[in-house]
């Protein structure tokens, strides 16, 4: 670096906007380079900070020196440190946490890491075309043939390629399907590789000896050099959602490398999510036309399935596809065998000792878990609040309904799929699957006939999201299925989503929904920022709640609403206690602006404040 310089700029993964200097001891003037780690003193206290820029002074007076580097090569490219700003720009984190999400633990982990990715330029060609692409995919074949082809385009021009899928589940059934094209390297990327190969595979990249990155949603952050395309395979998957800070969204974060690197983006799933429906829209995202041939099962609308009664129609279905050997598919996503524990004397439900959560019972195991923590304790046959012995089981989960469906049909194989690792030939062998919204990750296994035990429990989730969310889950689950879906709800068959499912057609289902969200100022048009605020200290958070939200309301920006959101589940998680303050604005650059105001302010003492920004 150039001797003039004896100031270092540092970023500390802390939730503090700002950077900090430091000054350049003799020793490291040569070796210290931007996008290096350093060890830092701030408070008192040891720190690994990342160098972001130099300068040949500073206002601060008596300058803390850098205590040492801790890489022979930066581990921040040009390109991703640019990435970091943008993320801190958008998501409202600090450059040094966004910096710190897009490193893989075993890099975090490991010093002197020998790759040097200095050769990685920002290589913005400015004539290139590249574009944002949306395909659907209703027949999985040729959508991977197509995306094979794009590979192989890019490839011609000694150029790289990163894929993300949602789930670890979903990498082999892509690498199996690109790894036969001539001379491909191959690399993948997950949150469980294992240190040493994460090790390699970060010097591999910073050789460029790697043509195609496969990986979950982190790897949209990997160094690669020449970067032509990103393909996001299932684009409408809620896993794409990181969930800490900075709370980023994998297409998002492919837009921005869109931006800087010039990379194309390949955006694919069955039924586009609503923000690239509204990108399509507004034509800056490319519809891709396919054609399908593929024929959809029918689709039939039946009454209510009571807990111990099941509707008539459901029943014969059941019945009839059995004596036919087929398979069967019954989602209810709701995990257990009651889904809450309530006392018949004093109304008390019982509730998990460190989450504002009931408790539910699992048969299986014989105990009652917290859905939130995972706590377990004892069933409990006297109220722990009244002592009295009227403790009672509501709410029906899977496992009461496999119970029940072993009553109905004791010649039938029944297996229950939940979050438990199973595998794909348990699940084949078995007349019916008992499946929450988890059977999705299980990609082969097609029933002839699915059967949505409660479309109005799917809907009844109260967020702004849970139609899109059970359009998406329904849109999937049509593709999968043979011969027929069988809904039990008590809408009628007008209701748009069940018209748009009919068709699989997008067009009809966010023409509704999405009007209704425009007028109630609901994303995609509206940027929407959640707060949190927490501290196992009760007052604390409820006194910095109250200053927050005044601050907020008082700031009184244009176009911006503040208004406080109350999550009755998530007001005490893991023996903390939680409030939250929803921020809406038309524009991404007013809310990032509120927030970038306030936060510095609040950002102190023992409660802990974050910003989600576009919450799932
Ligand atoms: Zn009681
Ligand atoms: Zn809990």
């Amino acid at each position: 670096m150039n001797r003039n310089f004896a100031v270092a700029k540092v970023a500390l993964p802390l939730p503090i906007d700002k950077l900090f200097d430091y000054s350049i001891p003799k020793d490291l003037i040569n070796k210290i380079q931007q996008g290096m780690r350093v060890n830092v003193l701030f408070n008192n206290k040891h720190n690994i900070g990342f160098v972001v820029g130099f300068s040949s002074k500073s206002k601060i007076k008596k300058l803390n020196p850098v205590i040492n580097t801790l890489d022979k090569f930066p581990v921040v490219t040009a390109n991703n440190l640019q990435l970091a700003h943008s993320i801190k720009d958008y998501y409202v984190c600090s450059l040094g946490e966004a910096i710190e999400s897009m490193l893989p633990e075993a890099v975090k982990k490991s010093r002197n890491i020998n790759a040097d990715f200095s050769l990685i330029k920002c290589q913005n060609d400015k004539n290139k075309k590249s574009k944002l692409i949306y395909i659907r995919n209703i027949e999985n074949d040729k959508t991977y043939a197509y995306f094979k082809n794009e590979i192989i385009n890019v490839m011609k021009d000694k150029k790289r390629i990163i894929f993300v899928v949602p789930e670890i589940k979903m990498i082999d059934k892509a690498k199996n399907c690109f790894t036969d094209i001539p001379g491909i390297r191959i690399a993948i990327w997950h949150g469980k590789v294992p240190k040493k190969d994460m090790l390699k595979l970060w010097s591999d990249l910073a050789k460029d000896e790697i043509d195609l990155i496969i990986g979950t949603r982190s790897c949209i952050f990997a160094p690669v050099k020449n970067l032509d395309l990103i393909i996001i395979d299932d684009e409408s998957n809620y896993a794409y959602k990181e969930d800490q800070v900075p709370y980023y969204h994998t297409s998002r974060i492919a837009q921005m490398r869109y931006e800087i690197e010039g990379c194309g983006v390949i955006y694919s799933s069955v039924m586009p999510s609503s923000q690239i429906y509204q990108l399509i829209q507004s034509k800056k995202v490319l519809l891709k036309e396919t054609d399908s041939n593929k024929i959809l099962p029918e689709i039939q609308l039946t009454g209510i399935n009571y807990k111990d009664k099941m509707d008539l129609m459901v029943e014969k279905e059941i019945d009839s596809a059995l004596q036919s050997k087929e398979k069967i598919l019954i989602i209810l996503n709701k995990k257990g065998f009651a889904t809450f524990v309530y006392c018949k004397n004093c109304k008390e439900t019982i509730m998990c000792s460190r989450c504002s959560r009931n408790l539910r019972l699992d048969y299986s195991e014989k105990k009652l878990i917290c859905p939130y923590c995972n706590f377990k304790t004892e069933l409990v046959e006297i109220c722990p609040k009244c002592n009295s012995g009227y403790v009672k089981y509501g709410g029906f989960g899977i496992e009461k309904l496999e119970s029940n469906l072993k009553r109905f049909f004791p010649q039938a194989k029944i297996i229950i799929l939940d979050a438990l690792p199973k595998t794909n030939n348990d699940i084949r062998d078995c007349d019916i699957v008992i499946a929450t919204t988890k059977i999705l990750n299980f990609p082969g296994y097609k029933p002839d006939i699915t059967i949505i035990w409660s479309l109005d429990n799917l809907l009844n989730v109260g967020d702004f999201n849970s139609g899109e969310e059970t359009f998406q889950l329904l849109s999937k689950l049509l593709i999968m299925t043979f011969r027929k879906m069988l809904i039990s709800s008590s809408l009628n068959q007008d209701f748009y989503l069940l018209k748009a499912l009919k068709n699989l057609d997008p067009e009809i289902f966010y023409k509704t929904e999405l009007n209704t969200r425009k007028d109630l100022k609901l994303p995609p048009y509206y940027k929407l920022g959640l707060v949190s605020l927490r501290s196992f200290d009760k007052k604390s958070v409820q006194a910095s709640y109250s200053k927050l939200y005044s601050f907020l309301k008082g700031m009184n920006t244009k176009g911006v609403e503040v208004s406080n959101f109350d999550i009755t589940q998530r007001s005490r998680l893991r023996e903390k206690y939680y409030k939250y303050l929803l921020v809406k604005s038309s524009k991404i650059e007013s809310l990032s602006r509120v927030f970038k105001k306030s936060m510095s302010k609040f950002r102190s003492g023992n409660v802990i404040i974050t910003v989600n920004v576009d919450p799932a």
